[in-house]
């Protein structure tokens, strides 16, 4: 998907020698993925916004998810939505733009309540975040009362408010267990990637109770690809995302958050590997790791990328758009945030022992 549309491209900033000054540092880490021909016309564009996050005392969260020149270009954190998040309440800035979708947008609002939070394009959804509603789980709750509720990350601030405890896709079998003792029951509801919620059943005694959502990225890879993957790349480490289906795991040689992934390239140095998650994370690894040789199957997240550098340049220039939320949902949706924040976990990742044991060790310092 391009970067740039025809109407930006009409529109272009110019290419300056100021703005070659401001931006060669930046192009010197990027060169590997970002043509020349291309990065003249991102550069304009960071430069005019990194000057403009100085003024107006602003910080950027960039995604794994978001493409390089967002990624190194102008985000002052990046990472997972949880980890941006966190990083973002840590920070005296006054404004935060989102460089990712909308739920990681209310999550840092949540967060940071009087902070301004803004998001460059307000169709920044998820599939997977938009197949549940706050409705939806009161009426779980009440066909299974009294079994707490576990809510991935992945969701509105609506439905994080009717949770009992949030969980990432790298503690969540942690957080089940957890669950179900404090509860004192022998069921969690684990809501909503129905693929997340069968990776975790297998990997834990405890009944789990889900919703039919997916995310529309990782629903796609199929215990094919990878055997392909594998046939055409013999010895290649094969990394997958626990949104993937429970075949793709069981396939693959670790499970990991999109945090987990990388900390593993970073630890490990495969000579070879494929990271089965969102195609953009592979160009940002790969650069912070240019011994490790990246296999790229390519499945892009159509929310991530609307989110560009003249959307986020316009984003500071007109303040728009915003996050509202109603103070009252905040300080619910809060709470279980925070509860999951304070557990004090060991086990940050799932991973497949048939394949890879080794690097259980890694997984339990990540
Ligand atoms: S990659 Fe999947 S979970 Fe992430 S924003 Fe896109 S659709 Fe949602």
């Amino acid at each position: 998907m391009p970067a740039f549309g025809d109407e930006t491209l009409k529109t272009a900033l110019p290419y300056t020698d100021a703005v070659r000054a401001k931006t060669d540092h930046i192009y010197a880490r990027v060169a590997d993925v970002i043509p020349e021909i291309e990065w003249r016309l991102h550069a304009p564009y960071i430069a005019a916004i990194n000057d403009l996050k100085k003024e107006k005392n602003a910080v950027i969260l960039a995604h794994n998810y978001m493409t390089p020149e967002i990624f190194y270009g102008v985000g002052d954190f990046a990472g997972d939505s949880l980890q941006l998040a966190k990083e973002a309440a840590k920070s005296d800035a006054d404004i935060i733009v989102q460089a990712g979708v909308h739920f990681m947008a209310e999550t840092s609002k949540i967060l940071c309540p009087e902070k301004t939070v803004l998001i460059p394009d307000l169709r920044a959804g998820c599939s997977l975040a938009s197949s549940i509603t706050g409705a939806d789980v009161r009426l779980m709750k009440q066909k299974y009362p009294g079994v707490p509720v576990v809510t991935y990350v992945n969701t509105t601030a609506d439905v994080k408010a009717e949770t009992d405890i949030c969980c990432t896709s790298s503690n969540a079998v942690e957080v089940v267990e957890h669950a179900a003792k404090e509860f004192g029951t022998d069921t969690v509801i684990l809501i909503p990637d129905q693929f997340l919620a069968k990776n975790v059943a297998a990997m834990t005694d405890i009944k789990i109770v889900t919703w039919a959502g997916a995310c529309e990225v990782h629903e796609r890879f199929t215990a094919d690809d990878i055997r392909e993957i594998r046939e055409g790349n013999p010895g290649v480490v094969v990394l997958a995302h626990p949104e993937c289906p429970p075949d793709v795991l069981a396939e693959a040689d670790f499970a990991g958050s999109t945090s987990g992934m990388s900390n593993y390239v970073k630890e490990k140095q495969p000579d070879n590997v494929v990271l089965i998650t969102e195609c953009s994370m592979s160009d940002n690894v790969a650069l912070e790791n240019p011994k490790v040789n990246f296999v790229r199957p390519c499945n892009l997240c159509p929310h991530m990328k609307r989110i560009t550098l003249p959307g986020i340049l316009r984003a500071l220039q007109t303040m728009e758009h915003e996050v509202e939320i109603d103070p009252e949902i905040i300080e619910r949706a809060r709470k279980p945030i925070e509860r999951m924040i304070a557990l004090p976990l060991t086990r940050q990742s799932m991973y497949n022992h048939a394949h890879a044991p080794e690097v259980a060790a890694i997984e339990a310092r990540a």
